[in-house]
């Protein structure tokens, strides 16, 4: 049904917010969401302005509250991932200040249980099953790349120094299957591709990508939160009977954090850091707003991140964006600014 509705909408383009629960020890004192409808309307007051006057209301394909399971939000993801399988192309991006949830709706806490798996591993693991369940008539391959965009440029993240071997779902002979063939028009040809045929596989790739992520994070502080990951989930599927092969791929991107850094303090490589996140970020909004209107021209060469997502961004592709907001009263004027980027898309 929701693969239906898809049909219909404008540019493919789909917009759900997720707000995340207060956490344990948070002092907020009260919420800024003021009601989460039924039907993706969300309404937030400004903690300054009370009664009507401070409020504004948002409409959305969907409304995730704080007490949404990962379960349940994937439930909703789903007809997207297995669009993949068909061939469609399908980017799922998360957008929101630091600290609003981005990693987790995509990942998942840190260690997390299966139970807390985020979009990630679960689209994975949905891919690499399905993938498994269709073998006998059509012969599918399911390939893995992880990258990060940091200042413009674009790091591998399953890269493991030319020792490769050492993983040893990447010894084929073994497993009897055939190498991921790299389709042409890769948007990051060299970055390592791994192949993932079982569950722990998926577990053993996430924990290269995010280790590789934690070893830039430490020598740069914190900068998970200023750069753009992107997990690209390649399906080849060759039919055996009838010979044709069909090629889908899925982007999963965890953004860098939108809040606005303030010119006046700071300087040099915060300062360019600040400037290549503001100008992914719109340019993402502009390709994205582009595509909604149906424009003729949708500006993919203003920065490396829209590059990379060009191939699921438009044409038949599905895009999928999660609004992540912050319930904290002080975030309230991040929470507005994430909230217009989103109306200005969908
Ligand atoms: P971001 O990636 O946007 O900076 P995080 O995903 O790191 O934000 O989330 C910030 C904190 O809030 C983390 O401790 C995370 O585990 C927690 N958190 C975020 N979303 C949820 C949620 N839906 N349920 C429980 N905890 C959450
Ligand atoms: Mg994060």
């Amino acid at each position: 049904k929701l693969f239906n509705e898809l049909q219909d909408l404008k540019g493919n383009i789909r917009v759900y917010c997720r707000i995340r629960p207060f956490l344990p020890g948070q002092t907020g004192k009260q919420t800024i969401i003021e009601n989460i409808g039924e039907n993706g309307q969300l309404v937030i007051a400004n903690p300054s302005k009370p009664g009507k006057d401070g409020q504004r209301s948002f409409k959305f394909n969907k409304v995730f509250g704080p007490a949404a399971t990962q379960g349940e939000v994937f439930q909703d993801i789903q007809p997207f991932v297995q669009s993949v399988v068909d061939g469609y192309n399908v980017c799922i991006f998360a957008y929101g200040q630091t600290g609003s949830g981005k990693t987790y709706t995509m990942t998942g806490p840190n260690g997390a249980t299966e139970e807390e798996w985020g979009v990630n591993y679960r689209a994975l693991n949905c891919l690499f099953k399905i993938s498994q369940n269709r073998r006998s008539t059509i012969l599918y391959e399911v390939g893995v790349q992880m990258v990060e965009i940091y200042n413009e440029q674009v790091r591998d993240l399953l890269s493991s120094g030319g020792s490769q071997k050492k993983y040893p779902f990447l010894n084929e002979i073994d497993l009897g299957i055939t190498t991921i063939s790299q389709p042409n028009g890769l948007a990051v040809p060299d970055a390592t591709m791994l192949p993932v045929i079982s569950t722990s596989d998926v577990l053993d790739l996430m924990n290269i990508g995010l280790k590789n992520r934690a070893v830039g994070a430490t020598a740069l502080n914190e900068r998970s939160s200023r750069s753009h990951s992107i997990v690209t989930i390649h399906v080849r599927g060759k039919d055996l009977k009838v010979g044709t092969t069909l090629y889908g791929n899925l982007h999963l991107v965890d953004l860098a954090g939108s809040e606005r850094v303030d010119r006046s303090e700071v300087t040099g490589d915060r300062l360019k850091e600040a400037q290549h996140i503001n100008k992914s970020l719109s340019s993402l909004g502009d390709v994205i707003f582009a595509l909604a209107q149906k424009s003729p021209h949708v500006p993919y060469r203003n920065s490396k991140l829209t590059q990379v997502l060009q191939s699921s961004l438009g044409g038949q592709a599905k895009t999928l964006m999660f609004v992540q907001l912050n319930p904290d009263a002080t975030s309230f004027s991040e929470s507005m600014s994430t909230l217009k980027f989103a109306e200005r898309v969908s």
